[in-house]
């Protein structure tokens, strides 16, 4: 290498090496199929864990899943020095609440909370379900292994406990296995409640359901694509905020859309090998999931699962009929897929939980002048802030400039009608935000 070159060379490794941590590298291959497959053995392995199932049994049924969850959780943290907060949380829902509930049941979920450094209150949630079902919404004696629906959405939460509790961060990361799903998204309303009285500030929910089926019932083969469902804007939103999007925008700009970008925004810098697949929507046709009773709340919370569904492996008795064989079991479970969207998920969490809050209050001006001014209130924590903009028409935020530590910017020349525009906070170890929709507009 000459000397004229040697600099060159230190410079792009000195940009490359600002836009990219190599912990979150790090945290990729630390998740391990292995274990992953190991855990879905083992809760498939307790015959059903319908959420109305035997209690009292240590191999079958819902107890003995959950303790067996609570155990792992306690363990993880053993070799942590004690930095998760592991309990249960419970709910009595009541016989007859709907008609899937037969008869009253304790909803117990299991939380692992690692809290963070800096803004502990400030929390990143990754879910799984501990619950199962078969062809019968209401039978809860017969064998339901659940492996994909929702063993490997819980695997990956306890596989990312495992990595990510390596590390400390400044935000505190929940890793949370919820009941109930499949008799009416129970487990999900009762810890949405549950943060809202502890007055949490929950800045995102990772609900991972199904993750690990790569043969679609349409004959697509893929262990590279995968979903990230999100609602447009939160149904929480006001009367005034709803009249607002029609003039100012903001239809495709909720928080959870955010958040959904931001996983996007992830995968792509840091697993360019996956297929992110942005869905518009909250979850899939008519169906449901444990990111919604977060929604309900207030709370971003988004759907991570696999791109392409079989049918006759979900919600199903096992059995053979006319040479299919039906049913949820292991065997149908690819435990490298389940590890892939197992990192997705860890990676965005840590790099969400290493940056510093979003900042409030964004505010946008520009109407009939040649260049958009953007401003917000300052963050403490941030070095500086991300003015992300994209074509009205594109999903993802395509162009961006970094601002050192400032709180308003013009970017000139940029029109404000032709775009939409959004700011994110940026930490000395450049992870971001998520990025911040204006939500009023200035002169
Ligand atoms: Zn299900």
């Amino acid at each position: 290498m000459t000397k004229l070159f040697f600099p060159l060379f230190l410079t792009i490794c000195l940009i490359v090496n600002a836009q990219t941590d190599a912990r979150i590298y790090d945290i990729i291959s630390e998740v391990s199929s292995e274990r992953i497959k190991a855990d879905i053995t083992t809760l498939a392995g307790f015959g059903t864990r319908h959420t109305l199932s035997d209690t009292i049994s240590n191999i079958r049924g819902i107890g003995a899943a959950r303790r067996w969850i609570k155990n792992e959780f306690d363990k993880i943290s053993t070799n942590c020095n004690n930095c998760l907060d592991v309990f249960f949380q419970r709910d009595l829902v009541k016989k007859g609440t709907n008609n899937r509930i037969t008869q009253d049941v304790w909803v117990v979920n299991v939380a692992a909370v690692q809290k963070g450094r800096r803004y502990p209150n400030r929390y990143i949630i990754m879910s799984g379900d501990i619950d199962s079902r078969n062809s019968d919404p209401t039978n809860f004696t017969d064998d339901s292994p659940g492996a994909n629906d929702n063993a490997s959405g819980m695997a990956g939460a306890l596989e990312a406990a495992r990595v990510l509790s390596k590390y400390s961060f400044e935000s505190s990361i929940v890793y949370l296995g919820l009941s109930g799903e499949e008799q009416g998204l129970f487990g999900g309303k009762g810890f949405a409640n549950y943060a809202k009285e502890n007055g949490w500030e929950i800045i995102g929910v990772f609900n991972n359901d199904m993750i690990g089926n790569i043969t679609g019932v349409d004959g697509v083969v893929s262990n590279r694509d995968f979903r990230i469902f999100s609602e447009p804007v939160p149904p929480t939103e006001t009367e005034r905020q709803r009249g607002r999007r029609r003039f100012y925008g903001g239809e495709v700009d909720g928080i959870s859309r955010q958040l959904a970008r931001y996983v996007h925004k992830t995968t792509k810098i840091y697993m360019p090998e996956m297929n992110p697949m942005l869905i518009y929507r909250l979850d899939r046709f008519g169906r449901g999931g444990h990111h919604r009773p977060f929604n309900d709340a207030g709370f971003p919370g988004i759907r991570i699962m696999e791109a392409h569904e079989n049918y006759t492996q979900q919600h199903q008795d096992i059995r053979f009929e006319n040479g299919i064989e039906y049913g949820d079991r292991l065997k149908f479970v690819n435990f490298d897929y389940v590890k892939k969207l197992t990192s997705v998920n860890a990676i965005a969490m840590a790099s969400l939980a290493w940056a510093p809050p979003a900042p409030n209050n964004v505010a946008i001006g520009g109407i009939v002048e040649p260049s958009v001014k953007l401003k917000w209130d300052p963050v403490v924590g941030a070095n500086g802030y991300k003015i992300y903009w994209r074509d009205t028409t594109s999903p993802t935020w395509d162009y961006s400039k970094y601002v050192s530590d400032i709180s308003e910017y013009t970017l000139e020349g940029i029109v404000i009608d032709n775009y939409f525009f959004g700011v994110a906070a940026v930490g000395e170890n450049m992870h971001e935000s998520v990025v911040v929709f204006p939500g009023a507009a200035f002169r």
